[in-house]
């Protein structure tokens, strides 16, 4: 395994990369919100300034309705003539104004002012007889200069709103000098004009961003009644809401993607350094298992030659060594050629429609001697009515000799295999159970890798290479199969090799081939069409 030290050095390297993007990532996120930010905020102190200009703009308007309607009064006034006749000269009035009214100078103390542009204007609510409405009026001076006294009307203030209300945005807001550039912008605000209720006078432009909107109370003879200005939908600060949720989707996305590239680039190193390091292991497995079979081989040989061996039992029993011994390594060469074959992907295979009961007893005849000098007790069970498996036979039996190859190596003193054939899944599912020293969760996924090998107790009195379930595995696969193990630790193992029958996988390639013709006939038809 690699090492801690190196470990912990590959993760610093790796948030040492992870980090300074992150931080970008945010600093990236922090200036687009404060981006945001401000413009919202300019966007709020332009509406809120628009909404004031609104309402004075009404004033003004206001204004000059009553001076232009009070001139006839005004003139009559300063030619000296009576009130009655001043009285008479108010009585024309524009659609907003309703009745005509004088209040002469003794009377007029309940009045309120309020200074427009330098005239003043009068107004009292609920005065006289008209108590829904307000009266406006201008001060009327006689012929002498003195005040003679108040004149105006009792005014609709919403239908004064309404119906000034284009006017107002489209003429007089334009020719207020403070306003700037300001008409333009207005194009991206939504105006409304609200009633004491809050409920809508008039309105240009559906609003937008209500972050933005802003409400200003008007003020003298409009008291009661305000103007709020929002920005429209197509506005900058209404879209830099959406755009900031999809810069923020993105920055967050590529701060994922590089996480994630830096989480599995760490992986990819560390898995790299543990194959080095399983492979170093490997070369040095193999010289010991090449080394140990010759080592034996040499000396049975050597004492066969110098004739130290008197009785034919003990010649016969060299010579068993060294059968068992080259037996054993030709066993290892083999797995390693077929190792090599199968990672460079040269592996052939031929398969043909095999019988699974002589296959299976076949492997068991096999390893029969050592079995029985071992003292093993096997059982071999397989169920009647087996569909035959479409597999490469040698190939199926070197899987079954590995799996009880393992059995043996990995019991200690309960002696026991069992190997069965049962249907499985339509298929035929090949079992070698044994009482060994079983293998632990963690690891029953690992054993499958190449080079393998789990540290227990007998990984270094038994010998083997970590290459032998790593073929099988894939041998397996390359039959359309699985492998399955269960086990429990001090318990046992079982390994199930899971195969497809000749007929099902027969019908699917028949039906595969079918559907490729049919597709190529329909082709040829169209073309010929
Ligand atoms: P090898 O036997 O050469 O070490 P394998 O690939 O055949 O390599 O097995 C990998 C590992 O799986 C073994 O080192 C062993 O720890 C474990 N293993 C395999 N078969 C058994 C078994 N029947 N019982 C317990 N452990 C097993």
């Amino acid at each position: 395994m690699v090492s801690a030290f190196r470990r912990r050095v590959l993760a610093a390297v790796a948030l040492g990369v992870a980090l300074p993007s992150l931080v970008l990532a945010a600093l990236g996120v922090m200036l687009t919100l404060r981006i945001e930010r401000s413009l919202l905020n300019d966007a709020v102190r332009y509406n809120s300034y628009l909404a004031q200009l609104v309402g004075e703009s009404f004033e003004n308007e206001l204004q000059a309705h009553l001076q232009q309607e009070i001139q006839g009064a005004e003139s009559t006034a300063r030619a000296g003539l009576p009130v009655e006749d001043v009285r008479r000269a108010l009585a024309d009035a524009g659609p907003e104004f309703l009745g005509s009214h004088f209040v002469p100078f003794e009377d007029i103390g309940d009045y309120a002012t309020w200074p427009i542009q330098g005239s003043v204007v009068f107004y009292a609510e609920g005065a006289g007889r008209h108590r829904a409405h307000e009266f406006y009026g201008l001060l009327l001076r006689d012929a002498r200069g003195d005040l003679l006294g108040v004149g105006g009307w009792y005014v609709d203030r919403v239908a004064f709103l309404r119906d000034h209300f284009e006017h107002v945005l489209q003429d007089r807001l334009p020719a207020n000098p403070r306003m700037y550039g300001g008409i333009e912008l207005t194009r991206r605000t939504s105006i409304e004009l609200l009633g004491p209720g809050n409920e809508r006078v008039a309105r240009v432009r559906e609003p937008g961003d209500q972050r933005t909107a802003r409400t200003e109370a008007m003020v003298g003879p409009f008291e009661g009644f305000s103007v709020k200005v929002a920005v429209t939908p197509d506005a900058p600060p209404a879209w830099t809401g959406r755009f900031l949720a999809f810069e923020l989707v993105f920055i967050v996305g590529m701060a994922g993607v590089i996480v994630a590239a830096v989480w599995f680039g760490y992986r990819y190193t560390i898995r790299q350094l543990e194959l080095a390091q399983m492979k170093a292991g490997f070369i040095g497995n193999v010289t010991h298992e090449l080394k140990t079979p010759i080592a034996m081989v040499r000396l049975a040989v050597e004492t066969l030659q110098m004739r130290r061996v008197q009785s034919p039992e003990d010649s016969a029993k060299f010579l068993g060594i060294i059968e068992r011994e080259t037996s054993r390594l030709t066993r290892l060469v083999e797995s390693i050629l077929d190792f090599a074959r199968l990672e460079a992907g040269q592996a052939t295979f031929r398969f043909e429609k095999v019988e699974v009961e002589p296959l299976v007893r076949e492997a068991v005849e096999t390893l029969k001697p050592r079995l029985d000098q071992l003292g093993f007790a096997v059982r071999v069970d397989v169920a009647p009515g087996l569909p035959r498996v479409r597999a490469d036979a040698q190939a199926v039996s070197h899987c079954l000799l590995n799996l009880l190859d393992n059995a043996i190596k990995y019991s200690k003193d309960r002696r026991e295999i069992a190997v069965s054939a049962s249907p499985r899944d339509g298929g035929v599912a090949l079992a070698v159970a044994d009482r060994g020293i079983g293998i632990a969760p963690a690891d029953r996924k690992r054993i499958f890798e190449k080079f393998v090998r789990i540290e227990n107790g007998l990984v270094h009195d038994v010998r083997g290479a970590g290459l032998g379930l790593s073929l099988v595995d894939q041998i397996i696969r390359a039959h359309r199969g699985r492998v399955e193990v269960s086990s429990t630790p001090g318990e046992g193992s079982t390994f199930t090799l899971v195969l497809p029958s000749a007929e099902g996988v027969l019908a699917e390639a028949e039906a595969a081939r079918d559907r490729s013709q049919h597709a190529g006939g329909a082709h040829g038809g169209a073309a010929a069409g």
